[in-house]
């Protein structure tokens, strides 16, 4: 050890040691006022690299649930989380791999065929475990419709049997057939256990070029056991097993496309499969403070105010940066959701100062997993800590750190008919360029409450570049623009408080769908803030699937894949039903030209595995 070190250690480290002291004091000597350096203190926390991307599940989502709980506590709110702490624990579902014991055999008369698992089968993230014998039916395209007047399963009975059945539909893979909404795998497993059968092996027809399915577990939004086993099988194997009966692929394909179901018993053929899948589960909690309103006939009613605290860690497959080395960067999320999560303490903190005049009592939420299909939030709307009839509003910040020349969107304005004119007089001296959208339901937090007839609103600054990629970073953050959001935030939630009567309710006019996850990756940046019909884009990702069909920013979609595209829940929908790798014919205007283009979206697949 040199002089210079030891000089450095007794005198320089206790010195600077100090003064971080007497700095972080200060720092953390907190202000009951609304203020930007407060909310750049707790992104800049939230968005470090130490939280890893605050991915549901993980060690970094669980600090940064200490961190909101520390501030809640130090604000004086009451923990409503569960055994007298801030936490309200949930468990889920992150992820389903292969056990040990996956095999298949196949008897035809006294041939053997021994299957190898990856390679000639691979189980369904939704199939159930354990073993299964049984004979196997050939069950067309496995559909049963009155409205189409077709049933593969007509005249043949599958009870017992394990069934085989081509992907797709009689009319291909074409999202305009009727027949399309009866493709998924999932309602071909559900309608085969309905008609008996206890296994379903799915097959690729000849009309698809591509085998795709053997690659990896097929991931299709959720991992619950559908109640029956569920494989795909190589389409070679399949073939080898329909010759037996004296028929070809082909020529099935050719009938089932005239709409003419060709469904027999495979004779002699017996199934032995055995599937062992592990679904992994992690476990993470919401966190619930409380402030008690005082006026005694009011005080039972509550106002949510929540933000999600989840980001998506590393990328995941999930990731929107579109480099490869973007894989295993740390996705910080200062807007995406650090940015909603300043703003949920620092209103905590404002309204437990003023608690004495609080009528209603407000409830503050750091909702998790939200990006994994809002988990959080539909976990709290099931186990309730006020009862929901209760709760008369629902106040909802994702993605408020980055306001760019005003431009505030408020989504949910049409799920109360006296949103907008307080929206309006309340911002009246705060001058922002206020958007209002009047659905409820929209791909974050408050569509579950608005399912839930509450009326609601999510506080939004914009999609941009950085969305869901690592430059999502605190630097990027317009601090005060954000406080002047969170004062129109609270004068709304203060107005909310002191009226005897509750807000009401409106249903948009919409149509009600359920938001759907997306299936695959496209690239395009939607411009949320633009009121044209259709959704126009701010831009396009370089080298993704969108830029190679030749989509450019202030294109407007307006037809995916056969759907017309009228606003971005379309979008998410049409998106939401999209299959990767499948060309889809897009169709936009440019400068008023109509243009159809074909895109090929690419896999996410890996979302969640
Ligand atoms: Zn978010």
């Amino acid at each position: 050890m040199s002089k210079g070190s030891k000089f450095l250690i007794s005198f320089f480290i206790p010195l600077i040691l100090t003064l971080l002291f007497v700095f972080s004091a200060i720092s953390w000597a907190e202000n009951d006022d609304i203020t930007a350096e407060e909310i750049i203190e707790h992104i800049r926390y939230l968005a470090s690299d130490q939280l890893q991307g605050r991915k549901a599940g993980t060690e970094g989502c669980e600090k940064a649930a200490e961190y909101i709980a520390f501030h809640f506590k130090k604000a004086g709110l009451i923990p409503l989380g569960g055994d007298g702490t801030y936490f309200q624990n949930f468990s889920f579902t992150s992820g389903v791999k292969l056990g040990d014991s996956n095999s298949m055999t196949v008897d035809i008369g006294e041939r053997k065929l021994d299957l190898q698992v990856g390679k000639d089968f691979l189980p369904i993230s939704f199939s159930s475990d354990g073993e299964l014998r049984g004979g196997l039916v050939f069950a067309g395209y496995g559909i049963s419709s009155k409205q189409l007047n077709y049933d593969d399963y007509a005249g043949i009975d599958v009870k017992d049997k394990i069934v085989l059945v081509l992907r797709y539909t009689p009319e291909g893979n074409n999202r305009k057939s009727p027949f399309y909404k009866y493709a998924s795998l999932r309602y071909k497993a559900i309608n085969a256990g309905e008609k008996g059968a206890k296994g379903i092996i799915f097959t690729t027809p000849l009309s698809q070029k591509e085998e795709e399915g053997l690659g990896g577990i097929r991931f299709d939004g959720s991992f619950t056991d559908s109640g029956v086993h569920a494989i795909i099988l190589k389409r070679e194997i399949a073939q080898e097993v329909l010759k037996t009966a004296g028929k070809d692929m082909k020529t099935l394909e050719q009938k089932l496309g005239d709409k003419k179901p060709s469904s027999f018993i495979i004779p002699e053929t017996e199934a032995q499969i055995h599937t062992e899948l592990i679904r992994e589960k992690s476990s993470t909690a919401n966190v619930v403070g409380y402030i008690e309103g005082s006026d005694q006939s009011l005080k039972d009613q509550v106002i949510i105010i929540g933000a999600h605290y989840d980001h998506i860690g590393l990328g995941d497959g999930v990731s929107r940066g579109d480099d490869k080395t973007d894989k295993n960067k740390v996705h910080n999320g200062a807007d995406d959701n650090a940015s909603g999560i300043a703003g949920l303490i620092e209103l905590a903190e404002y309204f437990s100062n003023q608690r004495a005049s609080l009528k209603r009592s407000l409830l503050f939420i750091a909702f998790s997993a939200e990006e994994l299909g809002l988990l959080g939030s539909s976990y709290y709307v099931k186990h309730p800590k006020a009862p929901l009839v209760n709760t008369v509003a629902m106040i909802n910040m994702d993605m408020i750190g980055r306001l760019r020349d005003d431009k505030l969107t408020v989504f949910g304005s049409g799920s109360s008919p006296e949103w907008k004119p307080l929206l309006e007089s309340f911002n009246s001296n705060l001058g922002l360029a206020v958007q209002t959208k009047d659905s409820g339901f929209a791909t974050s937090d408050q569509t579950v409450f608005y399912a839930n007839d509450i009326p609601v609103l999510h506080f939004f600054t914009g999609v941009h570049e950085d969305y869901h990629a690592p430059d999502d970073d605190w630097q990027k953050i317009n601090s005060e623009g954000e406080k002047k959001i969170l004062l129109l935030i609270s004068d709304l939630i203060g107005k909310l408080n002191e009226t005897s009567t509750k807000i009401a309710l409106s249903k948009a006019k919409e149509e009600e769908r359920a938001p759907s996850q997306f299936n695959v990756y496209v690239g395009t940046i939607p411009d949320y803030s633009e009121e044209a019909e259709g959704v126009t884009l701010m831009g396009v990702k370089e080298g993704s699937p969108a830029d190679k069909a030749g989509l450019k920013g202030r294109d407007t979609i307006i037809e995916f894949g056969g759907k017309s595209i009228n606003n971005i829940y379309d979008y998410v929908y049409a998106l939401g039903e999209a299959e990767a790798e499948v060309p889809t014919e897009i169709v936009i205007l440019r400068e008023g030209k109509r243009i159809k283009l074909n895109i090929i979206p690419g896999s996410r697949k890996d979302k969640i595995n």
